[in-house]
């Protein structure tokens, strides 16, 4: 294992070696660990999809990313993957608390990024939790404080920020807005903002969405790290 981790690590630091070679297409030309391959491939997830080629090489590396890409074409992918390399090759355990978080703008979508998280990461050793709210928060605050990877809506998990005692994302490493510009929209804007005041500053970040958010305001709310915008467009 270590020897895997340090071969992890010289192979990820520099994304052009990934992005440049056209031959690279295939989940397992990326450095990834082997839990993860095994996960991805009990899947049947082989052939990467054109957001995810475009974009992995580079949140791989650690680097802030915009990604943009039409319904459908696997986004999901583009960030369960990332967390699970990151935490994994941090040693991430359960001690650790939470080390990424992943929002979604509505249930329904959580739930599925869930089912994503749970096959991709079937390999790996991380506490993972869904918190979207409609059921007691009670029950769940008993477990969210041991969770590695929480799958959320903004404001269930807000209100465990709020009234959850020992709950807090001090060690946090990702922050992930799926379907990034409805989070950013003006419905959940005060939540959001509540949610990213408790977050370190130093963290990676990643925001997928089906359209592109170019917005300042945006950027300097969530304080991006010179990100790397990667848009996939319809070839028609
Ligand atoms: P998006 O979030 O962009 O709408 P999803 O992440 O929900 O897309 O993925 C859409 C569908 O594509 C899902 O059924 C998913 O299992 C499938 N999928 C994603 N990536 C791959 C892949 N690399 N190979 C095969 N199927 C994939
Ligand atoms: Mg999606």
């Amino acid at each position: 294992e270590e020897s895997e981790l340090a071969e992890l690590a010289a192979k990820t630091q520099d994304p052009d070696v990934y992005l440049k070679d056209p031959d690279v297409t295939m989940f397992d030309q990326l450095p990834l660990c082997s839990r993860t391959m095994q996960g991805l491939a009990g899947a049947n997830w082989v052939e990467m999809t054109e957001i995810q080629r475009a974009s992995l090489p580079l949140s791989l590396c650690g680097r802030d990313v915009l990604g943009a890409a039409k319904t459908g074409s696997g986004k999901t992918l583009s960030f369960v993957i990332p967390v699970l390399e990151r935490l994994y090759r941090a040693k991430w355990s359960q001690m650790d608390g939470v080390g990424a978080l992943i929002i979604s703008p509505t249930r329904e979508l959580a739930l599925q990024i869930f089912e994503v998280l749970r096959k991709a990461g079937r390999h790996h050793t991380f506490s993972a939790g869904l918190l979207i709210g409609g059921k007691d928060l009670k029950h769940e605050q008993e477990r969210v404080s041991r969770m590695n990877i929480l799958v959320c809506t903004p404001g269930r998990l807000l209100q465990h920020m709020d009234q959850t005692p020992d709950f807090n994302c001090d060690s946090l490493q990702m922050l992930i807005l799926d379907e990034a510009d409805r989070c950013l929209d003006i419905g959940f804007e005060k939540t959001i903002n509540a949610i990213v005041a408790n977050l370190p500053k130093e963290r990676q970040t990643l925001l997928f969405s089906a359209t592109q958010t170019k917005s300042v305001r945006d950027l300097a709310r969530l304080s991006l790290k010179d990100p790397e915008y990667v848009a996939v467009h319809d070839k028609s």
